[in-house]
């Protein structure tokens, strides 16, 4: 019976791609073939030093740095990751995660971390929302990678507003002290991958990277789903 409500449902209403809006077809689910063969992939996981990486010079010091893609303005890869964040579709996350996760599978980068930890939303950021994106993607990884998912790991404290109106300073100062470590001794020892939806400055991961180093955590690396293109 489910099935068949399911497959009615499908007839009446067919599911649409996130990113151009075209019918999927049977075997797609979300994001259709094209759209999905054709965002632009950064593979900064191949480079020890590059563009991710650029983003944290003199801000903070992070191990490894990369990202899927790379995110152009008006672009269906926009679409797509604005659905995964507003309009409550964060399994993208998790299919993007997985897909990300099976490109690092062999990446020689990979060999030394631990676990991998997703930037939280503050409580009243999340109950807005419903669900924190970063933790859809973060699941994904940490599944097709096989490593542990630290959930509990840090807080968001200070409820920040919208940074979009800010400018790069301003963003920092604004995110200082925004995040707390828990039980900081538990994970003193680890490299760990400290993972976002979107690149954008960098204020974000910063502010955490130096949160969980200045706690104990022996490295942090992080890693997104895009890297906005300068
Ligand atoms: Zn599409």
């Amino acid at each position: 019976m489910k099935r068949f409500i399911t497959g009615l449902l499908d007839l009446l209403f067919p599911p649409i791609c996130v990113g151009c809006n075209h019918k999927l077809v049977q075997g797609e689910t979300l994001i259709c073939t094209i759209c999905f063969s054709s965002f632009p992939e950064t593979n900064a996981h191949t480079l020890v030093d590059n563009a991710i990486t650029n983003h944290f010079l003199g801000k903070t010091t992070i191990t490894y740095g990369f990202a899927l893609y790379k995110l152009r303005k008006q672009s269906h890869l926009e679409r797509v990751l604005f659905a995964m964040k507003y309009k409550n579709q964060p399994k993208i996350g998790e299919m993007l995660g997985w897909h990300y996760g099976n490109i690092l599978h062999q990446a020689p980068i990979m060999e030394t971390i631990d676990g991998i930890v997703a930037i939280p939303l503050h409580p009243k950021r999340f109950k807005e929302r419903g669900y924190n994106q970063s933790d859809f993607f973060a699941k994904g990884l940490s599944a097709a990678l096989n490593l542990p998912l630290h959930t509990k790991c840090v807080e968001r404290i200070r409820y920040t507003p919208s940074q979009t109106t800010k400018n790069k300073i301003e963003r920092m100062a604004n995110l200082a002290g925004a995040f707390k470590v828990i039980q900081p001794a538990l994970l003193a020892d680890k490299h760990l991958l400290l993972v976002d939806d979107i690149l954008t400055t960098g204020a974000t991961l910063t502010a955490c990277t130096d949160a969980l180093l200045t706690a104990g955590i022996a490295k942090v690396s992080v890693a997104t789903i895009a890297v906005v293109e300068a």
